[in-house]
C-alpha cells in the first residue's frame, strides 16, 4: 500500500475504534453507527486515499464543490455513496438530486415541494433527513424543534419524501450532550429511525445519545 493509503486506513481505523467504544461504553453497542467522512474543502487528491482505504461514504456541504470532485472519483471508486449536509437552495435542488445519494438538511416546505418534484422527475426517491435547529440560533439553517414532529408529517405524507431521519449542528460553547439527547426524542416522536449527529469534537457523545450516522471531517483529512 502507498503511504497516504496507509495513512488514511490509519485515520479510519482510529475514528473507527473510537467510535466502537463510545457505542460499548454507552451500552449502544447493536446500535450500528455509519462513519461518514466530511470531505468539503479536500481536494479529489486528498480523498482518494480515503477511497482506496475502502471508505465509500462521503458528505459534502455545497452542491457546486461536489460537482466539481464526485463524478470523476465515481467513476474510478464503485458503490460511493454521497450525502447532502449543507444548506440547499431550491434552484440547486436539480443539480442536488443528480449528484447526491441522500439529501441531509431538508428544513423548509418550498424545499420539501421542490425536491420531491426533482425526485419524481429524475426518477430518484433519495431518502432524507430533516434538519433540525436544535438550538433555535438565528444565523442556524434547520426547522424550529416545534414545529418539526408536523413537518416530517408532511414532508411524507404530502410531498411523498423517504423521510428517514433528523440531522441538526448544536451551538458551538455550549455542551452537545442536550442538544443531541432532545434530537433523539424528536426522532422517537416523529417516527423516523436515523438520526445524523456528532462531528470531530463531539461524535462520541452523540453515539451515546443514539446517533446512527456520525460526521467527521477534520479528525481524518486534517484542519480546514
Ligand atoms: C464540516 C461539517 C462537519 C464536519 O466537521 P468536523 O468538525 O470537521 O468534523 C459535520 N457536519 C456538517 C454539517 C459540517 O458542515
Amino acid at each position: 500500500m502507498a503511504d497516504n493509503v496507509v495513512s488514511a486506513k490509519t485515520a479510519l481505523d482510529a475514528i473507527t475504534s473510537r467510535m466502537e467504544r463510545a457505542a460499548a461504553r454507552f451500552g449502544q453497542s447493536a446500535q450500528k453507527v455509519e462513519l461518514i467522512a466530511v470531505s468539503k474543502t479536500f481536494s479529489a487528491e486528498v480523498i482518494v486515499p480515503f477511497l482506496e482505504a475502502g471508505q465509500r461514504l462521503f458528505a459534502e456541504n455545497r452542491v457546486q464543490e461536489a460537482k466539481e470532485k464526485w463524478p470523476s472519483l465515481r467513476e474510478r471508486f464503485a458503490g460511493v455513496e454521497l450525502h447532502l449536509i449543507g444548506p440547499l437552495q431550491t434552484n440547486k435542488a436539480r443539480e442536488a438530486v443528480a449528484l447526491f445519494d441522500v439529501i441531509q438538511t431538508v428544513d423548509r416546505e418550498r424545499l420539501a415541494a421542490v425536491l420531491a418534484a426533482e425526485m419524481r422527475r429524475a426518477g430518484r426517491q433519495l431518502p432524507c433527513f430533516v434538519q433540525v435547529n436544535i438550538g433555535a440560533e438565528e444565523q442556524k439553517a434547520g426547522i424550529a424543534v416545534a414545529d418539526t414532529v408536523a413537518f416530517v408529517r408532511r414532508c411524507r405524507d404530502e410531498h411523498g419524501l423517504d423521510i428517514v431521519g433528523l440531522m441538526c449542528i448544536p451551538p458551538d460553547g455550549q455542551p452537545a450532550g442536550p442538544f443531541f439527547a432532545q434530537l433523539a426524542l424528536l426522532a422517537r416522536e416523529a417516527q423516523v429511525p436515523q438520526l445524523s449527529m456528532g462531528m470531530s469534537g463531539d461524535f462520541e457523545t452523540a453515539i451515546a445519545m443514539g446517533a446512527t450516522h456520525v460526521r467527521v471531517g477534520s479528525a481524518l483529512f486534517g484542519h480546514r
